[in-house]
C-alpha cells in the first residue's frame, strides 16, 4: 500500500524535469530551452516492471528567497528526508562542477541508495564522457538521455532493484487516515485533540526509511494509524514552508491512507487552497471526511451548519459523497465522533456486495430508466459484479463500452447510493465488451 518515494536531484538544467516526465510518460512539455523553467508537476505515480512508485522532481520546489546553493541544498535535504531512492543527476555535456560535487558530499550523509545517472549523454562518445563522474563516489554512473529517452530501462531497472519489499506492509488490520488542509486550520490540533485520549501503542513505521512518522493507537478495539503525524507537526526546517513541499507531503499522505480528513476552517469560510487540498483527496480514490473546525469560533444560530453545509455542497461538487462533521478541538465539541466516522466509512469502502444482489438492482434500475440510446444503437448490460474495494469497483459487462456515457453511469452509481451505505467512499465503475 505504501509506495517506495524516488527523488531526482541535481543542479538546475541537468535535465530533471525532462526525465521525470519521461518516467512518467507525460506528454506535458514543461521543459524550454532556457534555465529555471517553471513548472507546475512535481510528483507523479509511475510504473515500471509492475513496480509501481512515487516519484518527485526535487527541482520544481524552490525557496522564497535565497541563492541558488541554498536553493539546491534545501531541494537535496529534501530528497534525503523524504524519498526511499534518490537518483542523482549530471550532465555529461557541462562535465562535473562544484555543485555536483556539494550535492553528492551531502548525499554521502544517507544510508539511503543513491543512483547517479549522467544526463544528455545522446551520442555514443558522450557515452565514453561519463567517466569523469565516477570521482564523486557514488558508484557506475549509468549513462541517459532525456531527450532521445535512451538509458531509460537501464535507470528504471536500477530505480526498483532498489525497492527490497517495501510494498505489502501495513497488514495489521490497522485503518489509516490522514489529516490534511492548509495551514492553520487546526490539524495539528486537531491531532492531539484525537489522541489526547488514547493510548498509543507505536509511533513510528517498520521497514520505511522516510523522515514520516505514523502513530498507531486502538479505539474501541479497533487500531487506527495516523499517517505522517511529523508532517502534520511541523518541524521548522526553511523549505518546511514552501507550498509546494506542504502539498508533496499531503499528498505522499493521501495515498498512503484509507481516509482522508480534509480540514477546514470554520472561521475563516472555504478559501482557495481549500479546493487545491480537496481535489488531491478526490483523485486519490480513497475515502473523504470534512471535518470543520474551530465550530466554537463563529457565532451560530439555527441555520448556520445548514448554511455551511451547502456552501461546502457547492464549492466542493465532486465530493458529494463526503460527510461533513463540526468540531472544535480546542473544546473537544464532536472530536470522538471523529473516529466513529471513520471507521464507518472504512466499513462502508469495504464492502462487497454480492453479484446476484447487484444483478437484480440492475435489473429494478433499467426498468426504471432504460439504458440510452446513443447514434441508434442501445447500450445494453448484461451483467454486473464488484472486482475491488477502497473504493468499491464495479464492473459492467456491455454490447459496446463506448455507449455507457458519463451520465448513466452517474446514474448506476446513484442507484448503488440509494440501495447500500457507500458513504464517504468513491464508487467506479468500469465497463468490458461481454465477449
Ligand atoms: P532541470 O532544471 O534539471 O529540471 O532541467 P530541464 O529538464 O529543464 O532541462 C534543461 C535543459 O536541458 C532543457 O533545455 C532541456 O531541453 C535540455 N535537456 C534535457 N535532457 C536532455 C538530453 O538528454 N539531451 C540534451 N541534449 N538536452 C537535454
Ligand atoms: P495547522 O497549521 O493546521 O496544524 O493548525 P494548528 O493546529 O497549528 O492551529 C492553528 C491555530 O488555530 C492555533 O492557534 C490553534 O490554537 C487554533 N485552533 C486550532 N483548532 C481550534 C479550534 O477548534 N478552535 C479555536 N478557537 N482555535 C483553534
Amino acid at each position: 500500500m505504501s509506495l517506495p518515494v524516488v527523488a531526482l536531484v541535481g543542479r538546475p538544467n541537468v535535465g530533471k524535469s525532462t526525465i521525470f516526465n519521461r518516467i512518467i510518460n507525460s506528454r506535458v512539455a514543461i521543459v524550454e530551452d532556457k534555465a529555471g523553467v517553471t513548472r507546475d508537476r512535481i510528483y507523479a505515480r509511475a510504473e515500471w516492471m509492475g513496480h509501481e512508485f512515487i516519484l518527485i522532481d526535487t527541482g520544481g520546489i524552490t525557496l522564497d528567497s535565497g541563492e541558488i546553493e541554498e536553493q539546491i541544498k534545501a531541494q537535496a535535504e529534501i530528497a534525503i528526508d523524504e524519498a526511499d531512492v534518490i537518483v542523482m543527476l549530471g550532465d555529461v555535456t557541462q562535465h562535473m562542477t562544484n555543485m555536483d560535487e556539494t550535492i553528492a558530499k551531502m548525499l554521502y550523509r544517507t544510508k539511503k541508495p543513491v543512483i547517479l545517472a549522467i544526463n544528455k549523454a545522446d551520442n555514443p562518445e558522450q557515452r565514453t564522457d561519463i567517466y569523469d563522474f565516477y570521482s564523486l563516489g557514488l558508484g557506475d554512473p549509468i549513462p541517459v538521455s532525456g531527450s532521445h529517452g535512451t538509458g531509460m530501462g537501464d535507470l528504471l531497472d536500477a530505480i526498483v532493484g532498489e525497492f527490497g519489499d517495501k510494498a505489502n506492509q501495513h497488514e495489521d488490520g490497522s485503518i489509516r487516515f490522514s489529516v490534511i488542509g492548509r495551514p492553520n486550520v487546526g490539524k495539528s490540533s486537531l491531532v492531539n485533540a484525537i489522541l489526547g485520549e488514547q493510548r498509543v501503542i507505536v509511533s513510528n513505521i517498520e521497514g520505511t526509511t522516510r523522515d514520516a512518522i505514523d502513530t498507531t493507537f486502538t479505539n474501541d478495539g479497533q487500531k487506527y494509524t495516523i499517517v505522517d503525524t511529523a508532517g502534520i507537526r511541523r518541524r521548522g526546517k526553511v523549505y518546511e514552508k514552501t507550498e509546494k513541499y506542504s502539498v508533496l507531503r499531503a499528498i505522499s499522505a493521501i495515498e498512503e491512507s484509507d481516509i482522508t480528513l480534509l480540514v477546514l476552517d470554520a472561521s475563516t469560510g472555504i478559501r482557495e487552497q481549500d479546493k487545491h487540498v480537496a481535489g488531491y483527496a478526490h483523485d486519490a480514490g480513497r475515502g473523504v471526511i470534512i471535518v470543520v473546525n474551530k465550530w466554537d469560533l463563529p457565532k451560530k444560530d439555527s441555520r448556520s451548519m445548514k448554511d455551511f453545509e451547502d456552501t461546502i455542497r457547492r464549492e466542493f461538487q465532486y465530493l458529494d459523497y463526503a460527510p461533513i462533521i463540526f468540531v472544535s478541538a480546542k473544546t473537544g465539541q464532536r472530536v470522538p465522533d471523529i473516529l466513529k466516522l471513520v471507521k464507518e466509512v472504512h466499513e462502508n469502502q469495504t464492502r462487497r456486495i454480492q453479484s446476484s444482489v447487484l444483478n437484480d438492482l440492475l435489473l429494478e434500475a433499467t426498468r426504471i430508466t432504460p439504458t440510452p440510446l446513443v447514434n441508434g444503437k442501445r447500450l445494453r448490460i448484461y451483467y454486473m459484479t464488484q472486482v475491488a474495494v477502497t473504493p468499491p469497483t464495479f464492473v459492467v459487462f456491455v454490447n459496446d463500452p463506448e455507449l455507457l456515457h458519463f451520465s448513466y453511469q452517474r446514474f448506476l452509481i446513484n442507484q448503488l447510493r440509494q440501495n447500500f451505505d457507500f458513504v464517504g467512499t468513491p464508487i467506479k465503475i468500469l465497463a468490458r465488451k461481454r465477449k
